[in-house]
């Protein structure tokens, strides 16, 4: 794994490569309130964004609220968000998390990881996805692009996305974290994309680890 010096040095190559957030930047799924982004996070388990959004859209016409929700059957939700797959299984979760929600924080999202990650269905991902694009914390959200990324240049050595959050959040320095995952996900698709990454334009390549492999 990469130094703090050189963690921190990454982060400012990458500032200046990249945009980062952009005004306005909208959470992975563009919902507009915790609710929705918590749900749409919860069907994008092993699901195509474009599908996602279809069952998104399918789901939100039929109810918007934890009530509205669960005044529908289990069989109507499923219909709506078949387009996203493993659709029994997200059925139960999105009634575990209304019902979760409604007892215990009234049907107000928490605005706490640990208050997430205690409703049913919310992993890490979903956690620090809600924290940062709906409620503007500096938390770095890690997804496939993100994990990729870190573990290839030795942000971290993690693997699973859940460890590269923690991992994450031990060793970045905190100027880092506002736009972090912006910077992380614009790289991982444009520079270091998943099966051929650009390394002859890459501006942390003399301290990438992956780089440095005789096989990178
Ligand atoms: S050198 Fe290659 S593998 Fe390493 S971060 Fe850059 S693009 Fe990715």
């Amino acid at each position: 794994m990469l130094t703090r010096e050189e963690v921190e040095e990454v982060y400012r190559r990458l500032a200046a490569a990249m945009p980062g957030r952009t005004r306005g930047a909208k959470g992975p799924k563009g919902q507009p309130d915790a609710f929705r982004s918590c749900i749409s996070c919860m069907l994008s388990a092993q699901s195509l964004d474009r599908n996602t959004a279809k069952a998104c859209r399918a789901l939100f016409a039929l109810a918007t609220t934890p009530e509205e929700m669960l005044a529908l059957d289990d069989a109507e939700i499923a219909a709506a968000i078949r387009p996203c797959g493993l659709y029994n299984m997200k059925t139960r979760n999105i009634r575990a998390f209304c019902s979760a929600l409604l007892e215990r924080h009234g049907g107000v999202v928490p605005d706490t990881r640990e208050g997430l990650l205690a409703l049913p269905g919310i992993g890490r991902k979903c956690a620090d996805i809600v924290l940062s694009f709906t409620f503007g914390k500096d938390v770095i959200a890690v997804d496939t692009h993100v994990h990729r990324v870190c573990n290839r240049i030795g942000l971290t050595e993690a693997k699973t996305a859940d460890r590269t959050a923690q991992q994450l959040e031990d060793r970045s320095p905190a100027w880092s974290l506002r736009d972090g995952h912006f910077w992380l996900i614009q790289f991982g698709k444009r520079v270091c994309t998943a099966r051929a990454p650009r390394c002859g334009q890459c501006p942390v390549s003399d301290l990438c680890e992956y780089y440095a492999l005789p096989s990178g």
